[in-house]
């Protein structure tokens, strides 16, 4: 049996743990804050460390000096932060829904990621380029979109 089938997510080793990301990137995309309602609204606007083309993050050791407010996935806060994407792995084991399809572990190939849709792979805009009065037309939803559960 699979160790993300057989172990719970605090069971598990750091190894096993940072190898179920799947490298979508999605995390990394800023959330806007709609000034009246107070919801989080996704972008197409990526953190200034991720790399817009692999989707990972350009210095993970030192990304907190850099990026104060990016947040370390653990097994509990993992089900408190609402905006983690659906499609996250992390989210879908400890939500019982178990590692997708498309999951590199699952079809052994990280080019499902991005052949399914799930990637943001080439479809971002980087923070720093963003100017001020442009933030609203960055609002999408397409980061939130989820492939069907079969082939
Ligand atoms: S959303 Fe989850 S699977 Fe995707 S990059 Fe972030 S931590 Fe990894
Ligand atoms: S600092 Fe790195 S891990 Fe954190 S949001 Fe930015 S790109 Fe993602």
């Amino acid at each position: 049996m699979a160790f993300w089938e057989d172990k719970t997510l605090d069971q598990m080793s750091e190894t096993e743990w940072e190898s179920l990301c799947d490298g979508c990137g999605r995390c990394c995309l800023i959330k806007l804050e709609d000034e009246d309602s107070g919801i989080l609204i996704t972008s197409d606007v990526r953190c200034k460390l991720l790399d817009g083309d692999s989707c990972r993050c350009t210095d993970y050791p030192g990304r907190k000096a850099k990026v104060p407010d990016c947040i370390k996935l653990t097994p509990e806060n993992v089900t408190e932060i609402k905006w983690i994407p659906t499609t996250c792995a992390y989210r879908r084991l400890a939500e019982g829904k178990g590692l997708a399809w498309w999951h590199p572990l699952v079809s052994g190939d990280p080019q499902t990621v991005i052949d399914v849709g799930v990637s943001v792979k080439g479809r971002t805009f980087l923070e720093t380029d963003v100017e001020p009065g442009e933030w609203e037309e960055h609002a999408v939803d397409w980061p939130e979109w989820e492939p069907p559960e079969t082939i």
